[in-house]
């Protein structure tokens, strides 16, 4: 789809995947003028195809939007829109357990202006890719380095956007951590730097003496649609769940009096994945003996099972296209 201020969005259409032409003055190139989602089809057994709670995508789009001056999309337009692009490419949705169809729906300012003023002009685009099973070999424990030099986002700026700048804020830090042999970073508070935030593309969650623990949505972190199902299954089980400030000193306190049961992160690529090994400052936190927790296994098989269609749907979560 295409966007004016004289006509709105209008003009959808569905062309082969293929290269699109950009002025090289479009203020996506310049300011970053840009938001996306991400969101996963599953095929279940019998053939159907499931989306996984497509409508909490395009009300965290409108309101990556409104931070970024971009126009307001309908959640119709949205929906609809997946729909027919899911209908032409059904056969290429795997059904393989695990796999699945990654969808990318983004939106791009495309006016060719220098002057720093929102795009009168938007592209909205929507591309798809079969992906295969997250863990080929069962769910694997992850080593994170907890980032205290860089910092990726406070409360005011675009942190709870999901637009690219944030990202590209954490490419250093990343590439930092991976070198010292960590696949990702556990971002801190940018005012004090010591209340935890988020994984790169995680929600983060501690299960401390019976209780599981989140970082609150503080308008800088994302509001994950994966963190907002698991909170909601724990509740169901009657798990105690806090959304509350945590620092990580208090992390490592609970570690010491032997509290730290599990952690983990929450995302759509991973769906669970537990945490094994923190690093603070070269202070190495072994959790759980570096093995996936009970809670967090069963919370994977749970969420997983209702996004696959092989268990119940208890709230009604999946949309089928
Ligand atoms: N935080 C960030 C920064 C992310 O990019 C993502 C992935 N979208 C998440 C958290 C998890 O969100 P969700 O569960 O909606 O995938």
């Amino acid at each position: 789809l295409d966007y004016s201020v004289e006509s709105g969005w209008h003009s959808p259409r569905i062309v082969p995947y293929q290269p699109i032409t950009l002025d090289p003055a479009a203020k996506v190139f310049h300011y970053g003028q840009t938001v996306f989602e991400g969101l996963k089809a599953y095929r279940t057994e019998d053939g159907r195809v499931l989306l996984f709670r497509p409508q909490k995508n395009i009300q965290r789009l409108n309101k990556s939007n409104e931070r970024l001056s971009i126009p307001y999309l309908d959640e119709e337009i949205f929906i609809d829109a997946l729909q027919k692009l899911i209908d032409v490419d059904r056969d290429w949705i795997p059904s393989t357990p695990g796999t699945s169809l990654y969808i990318r729906p983004f939106i791009i300012a495309t006016q060719p202006a220098l002057g720093v003023a929102p795009s009168t002009q938007y592209k909205f685009m929507i591309i798809m890719s079969p992906v295969g099973a997250y863990y080929a070999n069962g769910v694997n424990p992850v080593k994170i380095y907890v980032e205290s030099h860089y910092v990726r986002a406070v409360a005011g700026g675009v942190g709870e956007a999901k637009t690219a700048g944030n990202y590209a804020a954490g490419l250093s830090a990343q590439e930092e951590a991976k070198a010292k042999g960590y696949e990702q970073v556990l971002w801190l508070d940018g005012v004090h730097r010591k209340y935890i935030e988020e994984v790169g593309s995680m929600n983060v969650f501690f299960k401390i003496n019976g209780t599981v623990h989140t970082p609150a949505l503080n308008g800088s972190i994302l509001d994950g649609i994966t963190r907002n199902s698991i909170i909601h299954q724990l509740k169901h089980w009657n798990i105690p769940v806090e959304e509350r400030t945590i620092s990580i000193e208090e992390l490592y306190e609970a570690h010491e009096k032997g509290m730290l049961e599990e952690a983990f992160g929450t995302g759509t690529a991973a769906v669970i994945s537990p945490i094994g090994e923190l690093n603070w400052r070269g202070d190495k936190l072994v959790i759980n003996n570096g093995q996936t927790g009970e809670l967090s296994a069963k919370l994977y098989e749970s969420l997983t099972g209702i996004q696959s269609g092989t268990l119940p749907d208890p709230f009604g979560w999946m949309m089928e296209v």
